[in-house]
């Protein structure tokens, strides 16, 4: 496969800038940035895809115009396959396990766009360590466990990202399915929701959307602020109805957020529901908690670390779970490389950058823009233009994440710093977090390099 031409990237350009007026949508332009061609032979353009949904929605909806778009941008006739690219491999994770009593609905075709993604088989109750940040959140998910349906409905969780929603949300699914089997647990997130709704607007399907969710025994609905936002009012309105319809017959709901009902952009009719039931945070895990926490990962994966290096893993990582794990995977990860054991020495040459949590710098983001700037060579500004090239974009997400990180912004402040809205700056976030858990060794080194940057400027 021939390497993208920069031609080809820019006629892409040039062919996504053109279907934007007739294709866009809340999905459409959520995703489309992160779509990109990957090369051509004998006439087929190869494109890259974030995940099945994305290569579902291509597909099915914007590849027609997207040919057209793109053979008038090239000059002659093309077409167009879609790949889901596979992130970096994680190395401490061990395969998914799949529940089978995952929403398979026997008497209908299983359609991927209302299926319920498989839950990580890692994220169950006895993989989660409790501590005085989470002990009242995880009672109160297995107590939903033991009894769906029963004291606490709807259970709302919510905090800050990578602090455990998702994993004791899942926990919750894995201790239905196991215990209940006759149930039919759903999980879904608030940005897949969003998809199926929009798509079943589009098709005419609302029929079939409303009967399939309203069929839930369990609904488990993870980031559920990507549904709340001012111009997403009837996706809003659906996910109300879909709530009340499941409620008034004793289903049970679970719902996270990153923040409390209070915070949320939404109706207050929905604000009380979700108050009526039981509303709890995680908070960010103590060291000892976090010092656990290591300790089982080792143990899960067979990691033979010195309880000293952990130590110092617990002290140093302490935004979140997800920024802890990834510490550990890219000390492991390098003293493997190196050939090295993993000593204290080489743990704090490793993580000099997590230290930084440690000082109370004055950093702006603007500082933050100027810095992840120089480091990708851009234009000054192009952080934050509209620009979708894709350097460009990961630029932005990084800067978006560091902004969290080290400024420790809201998402709604980062968003109004780079004139993008909330759920954009979630995504970014999420995606880097993503990314250097799975020690994805470009965005890790820009990390590390574009920290010491800032921290050289900071005490110079
Ligand atoms: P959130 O959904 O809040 O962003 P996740 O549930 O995805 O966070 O957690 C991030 C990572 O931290 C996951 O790998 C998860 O397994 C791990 N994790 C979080 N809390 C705990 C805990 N109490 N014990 C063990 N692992 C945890
Ligand atoms: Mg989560």
């Amino acid at each position: 496969m021939a390497d993208a031409s920069p031609d080809l990237a820019r006629a892409w350009h040039r062919a996504v800038a053109g279907v934007r007026p007739e294709l866009s949508g809340p999905a459409f332009d959520l995703w489309i940035g992160d779509v990109s061609p990957l090369g051509c032979r004998n006439g087929v353009v190869q494109v890259a895809v974030p995940n099945p949904l994305v290569q579902e929605l291509m597909v099915r909806r914007w590849a027609g115009s997207l040919r057209r778009a793109l053979s008038e941008a090239v000059g002659e006739p093309l077409e167009l396959e879609f790949q889901v690219a596979t992130p970096a491999p994680n190395q401490t994770a061990p395969p998914p396990r799949a529940p089978e009593a995952l929403l398979v609905d026997e008497d209908t075709p299983r359609d991927a766009d209302f299926a319920s993604p498989p839950l990580n088989g890692r994220f169950t109750f006895e993989s989660f360590v409790i501590g005085p940040s989470n002990r009242f959140p995880q009672a109160a998910a297995e107590a939903v466990a033991k009894n769906p349906g029963g004291n606490y409905n709807p259970l709302f969780l919510y905090g800050g990202v990578g602090l455990g929603k998702t994993h004791l949300m899942q926990a919750i699914g894995h201790k239905v399915a196991e215990r209940h089997p006759e149930l039919k647990v759903v999980y879904v997130s608030g940005e897949t929701f969003l998809y199926h709704f929009v798509s079943a607007i589009r098709e005419d399907r609302t029929g079939e959307f409303r009967r399939r969710y309203r069929s839930v025994d369990v609904w488990l609905v993870d980031d559920f602020q990507f549904i709340a936002s001012r111009e997403r009012t009837r996706t809003e309105a659906e996910f109300f109805h879909t709530f009340n319809a499941l409620y008034e017959t004793n289903k049970q709901i679970v719902v996270t957020s990153d923040r409390p009902p209070k915070e949320l952009l939404i109706d207050d009719r929905l604000r009380s529901r979700f108050e009526c039931g039981l509303v709890t945070d995680i908070k960010p895990p103590d060291v000892e908690t976090r010092l656990a926490i290591l300790q089982n990962r080792c143990s899960e994966d067979r990691l033979r670390v010195p309880d000293e290096v952990l130590m110092y893993v617990a002290q140093v990582a302490r935004e979140s779970i997800r920024v802890l794990e990834g510490a550990l995977v890219k000390l492991v990860a390098s003293a493997s490389l190196m050939q090295a054991e993993v000593t204290l020495d080489l743990a704090r040459e490793c993580l000099k950058d997590y230290s930084l949590g440690d000082r109370h710098l004055d950093i702006s983001t603007d500082s933050i823009q100027q810095a992840v700037t120089r480091h990708y060579g851009l234009d000054g500004g192009a952080i934050t233009s509209k620009s979708r090239r894709a350097e460009v974009a990961l630029a932005r997400q990084v800067a978006m994440y560091l902004s969290r990180e080290i400024v420790k912004c809201s998402f709604a402040e980062i968003g109004e710093q780079f004139g993008r809205d909330h759920s954009t700056v979630i995504h970014a976030c999420t995606k880097i977090a993503d990314l250097l858990a799975a020690g994805d060794p470009d965005v890790s080194a820009a990390v590390s390099s574009i920290t010491e940057r800032i921290r050289l400027a900071e005490t110079s």
